[in-house]
């Protein structure tokens, strides 16, 4: 049982925690950090991140990834700046997973509330 609320619906659930840690760069500001969630909530996390950004690595295999010249978000053109989202996945009972993506800076905000990146600590 665990004693602190999912960070992503805000309740109290069972089974341990699953830590994420996900941030959002560009150039020398990033929002993000330590995220700690529920099963459900991390599986809905772990299917947005294969839909949008490359896994590059999960346990000890490491993945070539093309290098991506579009928004994860939107699939645009990147533009000026882009943002680097990195993510280290620690799923209970899977192994850890580590992804990569490029964000255009339309899409920021919308990435920081798909991924919940305002409540992190
Ligand atoms: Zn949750
Ligand atoms: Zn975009």
């Amino acid at each position: 049982m665990a004693f602190t609320p999912c960070a992503v619906h805000g309740a109290l659930y069972r089974g341990g925690a699953n830590t994420l840690f996900i941030r959002l760069v560009n150039g020398a500001t990033s929002v993000g950090g330590k995220l700690q969630a529920c099963a459900d909530c991390t599986t809905v996390l772990l299917e947005w991140f294969e839909k949008h950004i490359s896994k590059v690595s999960e346990g000890d295999t490491f993945y070539d990834f093309p290098r991506s010249l579009a928004c994860a978000n939107c699939g645009g053109d990147l533009g000026e700046h882009p943002n680097a989202l990195f993510v280290n996945a620690y799923p209970r009972g899977k192994s850890e997973s580590q992804w990569y993506g490029q964000v255009c800076n339309k899409c920021v905000d919308a990435v920081i509330e798909d991924l919940h990146l305002s409540v992190t600590a």
